[in-house]
């Protein structure tokens, strides 16, 4: 019989909210929900959710989202399960998000379940909502206080079909090659960024490539995500990840404050832009009015030199 997975990672995932939701989920889905827990946590799990099933995991807490999507995916894949959803929190986003792309199923952030029928999830830091169609197997993370609502009074059910199937491992992906673009981008010293100033998805993976020659980190701008040339956990900036490198170079990026928030803590930054009157070029310590695409040409052409 398939299920579903609540994560419970704290008290945020397992209070009287939190069963509430839980339940409402696993009606909208037609299947029981699974509670996946850290180990110290086991006992309140059972109290909590009373008739569940509870399973410990031991690297639960794991703050590195690419140890967390590991975990999730290794005890995933032999499971019969349609979504994996969790309270919101930066790293359970993170985790999850590079856990769907493992499985290549869509991630949605930010659920609102006790929303307007058509409104299912939270985007642009809550000022707006978005309506999405679910129809299979999916990940996700759920804003808090859900829960209020009751049953009756939510009807997301319109915008989330009956699941179909569940969570396969597409033989072409590995989770390694995730978790070691997502240290390294934590853990760089230098991070390559790339924005719509780079012009095309190949353009995008040139950079990518001059990042790994040059071993820096590999990050990108919303538009550069929503352009669909990269993945969504690259995105750094306000509704993305912080990144704090010793140096960050800007490729095309025009530098909008919601992009400087999540590089605040990088101590030098690096600008290529075409235009001198680039917002990026007020931030950076060094800027270069130059073709993005040429200059990574030319970081190429010197590699090996
Ligand atoms: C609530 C909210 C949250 C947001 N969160 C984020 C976030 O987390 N992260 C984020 O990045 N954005 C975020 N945004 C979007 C943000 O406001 C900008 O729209 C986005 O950062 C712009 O991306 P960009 O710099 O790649 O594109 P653009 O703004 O289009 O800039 C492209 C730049 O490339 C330059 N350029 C063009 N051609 C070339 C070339 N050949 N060589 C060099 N330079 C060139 C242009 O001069 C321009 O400066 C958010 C917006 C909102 C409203």
């Amino acid at each position: 019989m398939s299920a579903w997975i609540w994560m419970a990672a704290d008290d945020a995932g397992m209070n009287e909210m939190a069963v509430a939701q839980v339940a409402q989920i696993s009606a909208l889905l037609g299947c029981p929900a699974q509670i996946w827990c850290a180990p110290d946590f086991e006992a309140d799990a059972h109290a909590c959710f009373a008739g569940l099933s509870v399973k410990a995991m031991p690297q639960f807490w794991d703050p590195d989202p690419g140890s967390y999507a590991s975990m999730v995916v290794g005890h995933l894949a032999s499971l019969d399960c349609v979504a994996v959803l969790g309270p919101h929190a930066s790293w359970m986003a993170h985790g999850l998000s590079m856990a769907a792309a493992v499985f290549g199923v869509p991630f949605y952030s930010r659920i609102l379940l006790s929303h307007a029928p058509e409104c299912v999830r939270s985007i642009c830091a809550n000022r707006a909502c978005e309506s999405v169609r679910i129809s299979g197997p999916f990940m996700g993370t759920v804003m808090p206080g859900c829960g209020a609502v009751t049953a009756g009074a939510w009807h997301v059910s319109s915008c989330i079909g009956a699941p179909v199937g569940g969570f396969h491992l597409p033989e072409s992906m590995s989770l390694e090659m995730l978790v070691d673009d997502l240290v390294s981008l934590d853990r760089a010293n230098v991070v390559f960024a790339g924005g719509r100033g780079l012009g095309s998805r190949e353009n995008f993976d040139k950079l990518a490539h001059c990042a790994e020659c040059y071993g820096a980190g590999l990050a990108a701008s919303r538009l550069a995500v929503d352009l669909g040339w990269c993945r969504n956990d690259l995105q750094v900036g306000q509704t993305g990840r912080a990144v704090a490198p010793d140096i960050y170079v800007a490729f095309g990026i025009s530098g909008a404050i919601q992009h400087i928030a999540g590089i605040q803590n990088a101590r030098k930054i690096y600008a290529v832009n075409t235009d001198k009157n680039a917002p990026i070029f007020e931030f950076s310590d060094f800027g270069l009015i130059a073709d993005a695409v040429q200059v990574i040409e030319r970081l190429l052409n010197r590699v090996g030199e």
